[in-house]
């Protein structure tokens, strides 16, 4: 999955075209800067790779969920519906705006389930979070019909699936707002960076706004911009946005890769009887980063990810025991400690982080595994891990 195994030459070209103006900045310096624009450059590819007709790109994913619920409304006391297996950072960023997450059932996707949701819905729910998790997606026709029978946003976390798509719509399209996220581990690495599209001119403006202190980006002398509202500094800088820009322009070639491997393993594992796979609604539209498969119960996946670990297979974590990924070991959520007073403290009646019940989610990630596909990988080393895998099995 991670662009940190291709970073090459067409990353230091697009850096040192930023090193050689000194212009390290996306704002101003018109006349510096020689022509490289490298964030906005960045910014309208992905509007073509995604279709979407605004983008934005700031300091990280976790900031551009802020961002992004803000520009749409979401604030204090109001409640998000989130999912239980997703990175730390999707409640952090709601908690982060004053905003309260509230956690629903997933499915066999390994997403939000758009079954249960209705049953997590209060007169305090604004937002829906959906994370499409691990490079797949979500149902996330039937979650976006939820929300608008409900009358409630959609803003899609998307940070793990850039390059997605369902039927063709690319996954961050589908509500009001769509995040990813370019940081270290992710399919197209920033170093440090987030994106964030939106089909909307006023969501665009809010959320270039509100990224940058506020400032309304009018006129070319950013000492004469007005302040329509109070934001925040989530800008990106032009060295982390050029390393971006060569990055992706190498994703369509980096999920062909991904899904060429993705097929050997799953075309092995299909032979054994005991393997089910992760429902993908969409196959086309899979990014293909992990193959990820559900054993009959508790015991026998962690028995079989125990002999994957030792017998050197790497990389396929068993997410129920994850300490980033999955609401039971958020001993920081569940005990809501915060170094200062946040919102929620303040807020009676929030959820008992202690006390969530999740049966179905659960039972789900009890039985998953998940193996991560690497793009470098030679034939010959897919099938001596596929020999090994197999082996597990026995
Ligand atoms: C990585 C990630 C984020 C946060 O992105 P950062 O750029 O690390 O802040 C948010 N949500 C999910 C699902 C992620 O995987």
């Amino acid at each position: 999955m991670p662009g940190f195994e291709i970073f090459g030459e067409e990353e230091k070209k697009e850096v040192l075209d930023v090193l050689e103006t000194g212009v390290l900045f996306r704002y101003g310096f018109d006349n510096a800067r020689n022509g490289h624009w490298k964030t906005k450059s960045f910014e309208k590819e992905l509007c073509y790779i995604t279709g979407a007709g605004f983008s934005h790109l700031c300091s990280s994913g976790t900031a551009a969920l802020c961002v992004a619920m803000v520009s749409c409304g979401i604030g204090a006391g109001d409640e998000v519906i989130v999912p239980p297996f997703t990175f730390v950072a999707t409640l952090e960023s709601v908690l982060n705006i004053g905003a309260i997450p509230v956690f629903a059932e997933i499915d066999d996707t390994l997403c939000l389930d758009p079954e249960k949701l209705e049953d997590f819905i209060t007169e305090k729910t604004k937002a829906v979070l959906p994370v499409h998790m691990c490079g797949s997606m979500a149902k996330i026709d039937r979650i976006k019909e939820v929300c608008d029978k409900n009358n409630i946003v959609l803003i899609e976390d998307a940070c793990q699936s850039i390059g997605g798509t369902f039927h063709g719509t690319a996954l961050g399209r589908f509500g009001k707002a769509g995040c990813y996220s370019f940081d270290a581990v992710k399919t197209v690495t920033c170093g440090e960076g987030g994106g964030i599209i939106t089909d909307e001119k006023k969501i665009y403006d809010n959320i270039h706004m509100y990224a940058d202190h506020g400032h309304d980006h009018i006129g070319n002398d950013r000492g004469l911009e007005n302040h329509p509202f109070l934001g925040m500094n989530y800008r990106i800088s032009e060295l982390n946005a050029a390393v971006g820009l060569a990055q992706l322009r190498k994703l369509p070639e980096m999920i062909k890769i991904q899904k060429r491997n993705k097929k050997m393993f799953k075309d092995a594992l299909k032979e054994i009887y005991e393997v089910s796979f992760r429902n993908i609604p969409d196959e086309d539209g899979d990014t293909a980063t992990f193959l990820s498969i559900f054993l009959h119960d508790e015991k026998r996946a962690r028995d079989i990810a125990g002999k994957l670990a030792k017998a050197g297979v790497t990389g396929c974590p068993y997410w129920y025991d994850n300490k980033w990924h999955y609401i039971k070991k958020w001993d920081h959520l569940i005990n809501l400690s915060a170094l200062a007073k946040l919102p929620i403290h303040k807020y009676e009646n929030h959820p008992d982080y202690r006390n969530i019940k999740l049966p179905q989610s659960d039972n789900i990630m009890k039985r998953t595994i998940s193996m991560q596909i690497m793009l470098n990988w030679t034939e010959s080393e897919i099938e001596e891990r596929i020999d090994k895998i197999i082996g597990v099995f026995k």
